[in-house]
This record gives structure tokens, C-alpha cells and sequence, in this order.
């Protein structure tokens, strides 16, 4: 026999950019994505699931070629029968792929809400991965400003529900109708022709195809020339004034505090009137937490008759990271310290009765009987329950919240008479 030690195989190490998330930190994604649920409910939002895969033309014909997503950070591949698919890189496009395919035209305006991963090719870094999750919120059939206001009210309402909207702002824009945009874009395209030579490689090459973009380049060279380029104010239509006076009438209506930021454009083309992001500088570099507006040229692009919609996407482990130290509760209702194997099958009885009757159990019934009762105290419960003989009498010892010991009480007294 070879005294050899077996040669050590090599752990395969995790894809850049991908967390694995247990404790804290998983009951911080979990309560966020519960809070979300909850709360979409009371505004109406319908569940939906679409798939992670799609065909690569959903998002390359609807994000637009030059925005980010398309031109470095998607995950394309080509499956076994030639087809090219992408990893979703957002939800929006597939939601909206999903309208069409499905004649859910039927059913507008159509409500929905979804949760899931998302998958961009990023620079990984602090609340920035390349498997990341996003909750999120469209309204796909309404052209009214009141959809738009819904949407934020309940963004809102989220972010007080999770305790975190102290701290986060929502600032505020519109990018106007065709016309607005139009006569909005030729100022800027002047603007920046006029400065060229200040501009970065990534602004040259989207000056032609879609110039509102280099407003939101985060490249420091471009900021200034960004600027100090005009407003789109003194493009506005009546129309897409009244539009956007709607929908902050509504947030006032609704008491939504909301700040008017006019260099917000959004990083995808498909965007129109409302653009918004909720933002925070307690995560560095990445403040946004939400991000969205409305997206009434998606659907045509994407082949489908004239659809006004609007949406969020919210980042679940942006706002996983901003929660307190208090909202986790870890604690159980019960913990059951069985100190005789005598008496384990009542107790046995006694934790499926009260997990039936809906109460969060433990028990600790191994090791040495004598240290269970310390082990049992470790675990953090509501009530503690310790079961064992002594003088050859049976005891069922209870200390903590007294609603739920009585309730103990009551159900081992049931079990007993049987
Ligand atoms: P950013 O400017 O931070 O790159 P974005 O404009 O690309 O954000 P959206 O496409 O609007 O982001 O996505 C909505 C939200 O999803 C963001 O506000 C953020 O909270 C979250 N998000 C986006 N990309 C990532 C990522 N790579 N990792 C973690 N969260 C992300
Ligand atoms: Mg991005």
C-alpha cells in the first residue's frame, strides 16, 4: 500500500460576482422580498413569473444598442440548437415579451409584480454583482399620469414598511413626449457637439445614436460638459407638462416627498415621460435603490400594438443592506428541553400539536438529559419548556411569555387526557 496521501481535489471556486447568503444576511433578503409581497397585494399588483432565459432580441431590440446592459454586461450564449439566449439582464423587456406572446392585451391595464434574479457582466463590488436580485412593479396598458403616481405611492409605502425611507429620496424627472424629447435631444446634440473634445470615448459614440444618455455617464470626464448641458423644461409640450404636473399632484395628494431632479435620464432608451430613482448615500457609489418610469415605446419595439406602461425595479440586496439591526426577529415561539427519554413521546406529541396549531417549535431531546435544558436556553425562544421526572412524577416546567405558556399548558393537559 502506498503511504501517499490522496491527491486533494480542488473545490471549484464560485462565479465572480455571485453571493452565497446564509443567516443574517438571507433573513435580511427574505424579509425584504415578504415586505414586498405584502405590501403589493394592498395596491392591487398581480403575481407573475417569466422565464430567466429569452431569446437574445428581447433585450438587444428593446434596451437599445448603446445603453450598457446591451453593449458590455449581457450574459449571451448560444444553446445546443443555435439559438442565442440571454440570461435576463432585467425584467421589464421579458414582462413585456410576455404581454404580447401571451394576448394579455385583454386584461389592461394589467398590474404585476415579480422577484428573481438578474444577471449582468459588472465590475463586482460592494451591492454590485453579477447575480443580482430585483423586486418589481409594472402597470402596462394605462397612459394615465394617475399609474405613474400609483406606482411611486407604493414604492413608497414599501420603503416605510421596511423602515428604511428615512434616508432615501426620490428624485424625480420627465423626458417628455416624442415632440419634448425631440426638440430636447437636438439642443443637447448641439450642446455636446460644441464640447466634443471633453468628451469620453463611451460619450463620443453614443452622441450620434442617443446623445440623453451621456447626461447619466457616471465617466468624471463627462460631468461637467453633462451639466451645464440645457434642461429639458424649455422643450416641454403642454401636454408633457400637464403630465408631469399630474403625477407630482398625485405624490402631494398622496404625502410623497419627491425632489425634481433634472439630469436624471434613465440608462435604457426605451424611457418616456416619468424617469425616477430612489436614491440614499448610505451605500457608496451604489446609492440607487430604485429605479423606473414609463416605457410607452417598449412594446411597439418589441413588435406589439401602441402600449403605454410604467414600472420599478427595486435592488433586493441594496435595500437588504439598508434595513436595521432590529427588524430581524429570529426568535421561535417555543423551545421544548426533554430531560427524560421516558417522556419523549409525549413531548414528540406535544411539538407536533403546537407546530399544528401554528406555533414556530424546537426541541432539544439529545446529548446527555442533564444539558439539555442549558442548550435549550441557548436557542432563542419566546417560552421554554422543560419536560422530565423527578420523585417519579412527571414535570412540565415552563418559563417566558405567559400567553404562550398558557397555551402550553392547555395543549399538554389536551394530549394527557387522551
Ligand atoms: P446602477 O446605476 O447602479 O448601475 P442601473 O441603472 O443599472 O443601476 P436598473 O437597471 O435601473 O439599475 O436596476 C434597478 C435597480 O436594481 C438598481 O437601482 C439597483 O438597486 C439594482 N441593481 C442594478 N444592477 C445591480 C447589480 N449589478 N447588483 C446589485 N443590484 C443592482
Ligand atoms: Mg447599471
Amino acid at each position: 500500500m502506498s503511504k501517499d496521501k490522496p491527491a486533494r481535489i480542488p473545490t471549484p471556486q464560485p462565479v465572480r460576482g455571485t453571493q452565497d447568503m446564509l443567516g443574517d444576511f438571507a433573513d435580511r433578503f427574505a424579509h425584504v422580498v415578504e415586505t414586498f409581497e405584502r405590501v403589493r397585494r394592498l395596491y392591487g399588483f398581480k403575481r407573475i413569473e417569466v422565464p430567466v432565459i429569452e431569446p437574445t432580441a428581447v433585450f438587444a431590440r428593446s434596451l437599445g444598442e448603446t445603453t450598457d446592459v446591451v453593449s458590455k454586461e449581457m450574459y449571451s450564449f448560444e444553446d445546443r440548437g443555435g439559438e442565442s439566449i440571454t440570461l435576463r439582464p432585467e425584467f421589464t423587456a421579458g414582462i413585456a415579451r410576455a404581454y404580447i406572446t401571451n394576448g394579455w392585451q385583454q386584461f389592461a391595464p394589467l398590474k404585476v409584480a415579480t422577484h428573481g434574479p438578474l444577471f449582468r457582466y459588472e465590475r463586482p463590488q460592494k451591492g454590485r454583482y453579477r447575480q443580482f436580485h430585483q423586486l418589481d412593479a409594472e402597470v402596462i396598458g394605462s397612459d394615465s399620469p394617475l399609474a405613474d403616481a400609483e406606482l411611486l405611492v407604493f414604492a413608497d409605502q414599501l420603503l416605510k414598511e421596511l423602515g428604511i425611507a428615512e434616508g432615501v429620496t426620490l428624485t424625480l424627472n420627465t423626458l417628455g413626449d416624442a415632440a419634448s424629447r425631440d426638440a430636447w435631444r437636438g439642443a443637447l446634440v448641439e450642446h455636446f457637439e460644441a464640447h466634443r473634445s471633453d468628451l469620453s470615448d463611451d460619450s463620443l459614440a453614443r452622441l450620434d445614436k442617443n446623445p440623453l444618455r451621456i447626461l447619466d455617464s457616471k465617466d468624471p470626464r463627462d460631468r461637467p460638459v453633462a451639466d451645464s448641458a440645457p434642461d429639458i423644461d424649455a422643450f416641454l409640450t403642454g401636454e408633457a407638462q400637464d403630465f408631469f404636473g399630474a403625477v407630482t399632484a398625485g405624490l402631494d395628494a398622496a404625502g410623497v416627498a419627491w425632489q425634481r431632479n433634472a439630469r436624471l435620464v434613465r440608462g435604457l432608451d426605451y424611457y418616456r415621460h416619468t424617469a425616477f430613482e430612489f436614491v440614499t448615500d448610505r451605500l457608496g457609489a451604489q446609492g440607487t435603490v430604485i429605479g423606473g418610469g414609463r416605457y410607452d415605446g417598449l412594446i411597439e419595439m418589441l413588435g406589439g400594438p401602441p402600449t403605454a406602461a410604467v414600472g420599478w425595479a427595486a435592488g433586493i440586496e441594496r435595500l437588504a443592506m439598508l434595513l436595521g439591526d432590529d427588524v430581524i426577529d429570529n426568535r421561535i415561539d417555543f423551545v421544548i428541553a426533554v430531560e427524560d427519554d421516558g417522556l419523549l413521546a409525549l413531548a414528540m406529541r406535544t411539538l407536533a400539536a403546537l407546530r399544528g396549531r401554528g406555533f414556530a417549535t424546537e426541541i432539544v431531546a439529545s446529548g446527555s438529559p442533564r444539558k439539555r435544558f442549558d442548550k435549550a436556553g441557548k436557542i432563542p425562544a419566546r417560552a421554554l419548556i422543560a419536560v422530565g421526572t423527578r420523585d417519579g412524577a412527571s414535570y412540565f416546567n415552563m418559563r417566558g411569555d405567559s400567553e404562550l405558556t398558557v397555551v402550553a399548558d392547555a395543549t399538554i393537559r389536551a394530549l394527557a387526557d387522551h
